[in-house]
Protein backbone atom coordinates (compact mmCIF):
# COMPACT_ATOMS: atom_id res chain seq x y z
CA UNK A 1 0.00 0.00 0.00
CA UNK A 2 1.19 3.70 -0.90
CA UNK A 3 3.25 5.30 2.39
CA UNK A 4 3.72 8.09 3.55
CA UNK A 5 6.84 8.21 0.55
CA UNK A 6 4.28 7.96 -2.32
CA UNK A 7 1.52 9.71 -1.02
CA UNK A 8 4.07 13.21 -0.52
CA UNK A 9 5.51 12.41 -4.10
CA UNK A 10 1.89 13.00 -5.35
CA UNK A 11 0.71 15.50 -3.25
CA UNK A 12 1.86 18.16 -5.52
CA UNK A 13 0.33 16.52 -8.82
CA UNK A 14 -2.59 15.98 -6.62
CA UNK A 15 -3.47 19.67 -5.71
CA UNK A 16 -2.30 20.60 -8.92
CA UNK A 17 -4.94 18.21 -10.72
CA UNK A 18 -2.92 15.85 -12.41
CA UNK A 19 -3.64 12.73 -11.21
CA UNK A 20 -5.88 9.97 -12.18
CA UNK A 21 -8.91 9.09 -10.01
CA UNK A 22 -7.59 6.05 -8.47
CA UNK A 23 -4.35 7.87 -7.38
CA UNK A 24 -6.41 10.89 -6.23
CA UNK A 25 -8.65 8.34 -4.16
CA UNK A 26 -5.86 6.27 -2.84
CA UNK A 27 -3.76 9.83 -1.51
CA UNK A 28 -7.17 10.75 0.29
CA UNK A 29 -7.51 7.28 1.55
CA UNK A 30 -3.57 7.99 2.93
CA UNK A 31 -4.50 11.11 4.26
CA UNK A 32 -7.23 10.46 6.02
CA UNK A 33 -5.27 8.05 7.95
CA UNK A 34 -1.84 9.89 7.97
CA UNK A 35 -1.04 12.84 10.36
CA UNK A 36 2.07 13.66 8.98
CA UNK A 37 0.89 13.88 5.37
CA UNK A 38 -2.36 15.45 6.32
CA UNK A 39 -0.44 18.29 7.58
CA UNK A 40 1.85 18.34 4.95
CA UNK A 41 -1.03 18.51 2.48
CA UNK A 42 -2.75 20.65 4.43
CA UNK A 43 -0.15 23.94 4.11
CA UNK A 44 0.35 23.00 0.46
CA UNK A 45 -3.08 23.50 -0.32
CA UNK A 46 -3.48 26.76 1.91
CA UNK A 47 -0.83 28.23 0.00
CA UNK A 48 -1.04 27.40 -3.36
CA UNK A 49 -4.83 28.86 -2.48
CA UNK A 50 -2.88 31.72 -1.13
CA UNK A 51 -1.06 32.46 -3.66
CA UNK A 52 -3.88 32.34 -6.78
CA UNK A 53 -5.89 34.77 -4.53
CA UNK A 54 -2.59 37.23 -4.28
CA UNK A 55 -2.87 36.36 -8.26
CA UNK A 56 -6.13 37.75 -8.50
CA UNK A 57 -5.77 40.81 -6.09
CA UNK A 58 -5.91 44.13 -7.56
CA UNK A 59 -2.07 46.24 -7.68
CA UNK A 60 -1.75 48.61 -4.72
CA UNK A 61 -2.10 52.15 -4.81
CA UNK A 62 1.65 52.12 -4.08
CA UNK A 63 2.41 50.53 -7.38
CA UNK A 64 -0.41 52.33 -9.32
CA UNK A 65 1.74 55.56 -7.97
CA UNK A 66 5.00 53.87 -9.12
CA UNK A 67 3.76 53.41 -12.93
CA UNK A 68 2.09 57.03 -13.06
CA UNK A 69 5.54 58.75 -12.00
CA UNK A 70 6.92 56.46 -14.17
CA UNK A 71 4.69 57.30 -17.34
CA UNK A 72 4.94 60.92 -16.17
CA UNK A 73 8.80 60.90 -16.34
CA UNK A 74 9.01 59.06 -19.50
CA UNK A 75 6.23 61.56 -21.00
CA UNK A 76 8.60 64.77 -19.64
CA UNK A 77 11.81 63.11 -21.42
CA UNK A 78 12.89 65.24 -24.65
CA UNK A 79 12.83 63.64 -27.47
CA UNK A 80 15.59 61.26 -28.48
ZN1 LIG B 1 1.72 9.58 5.43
Amino acid sequence: MSGCQNAVEYVYQYIDDELTVTRRARIRWHLRRCGNCIDAFTFETQLKARVSQAGRVAPSQEFLDTLRRLIEEEKARPEA
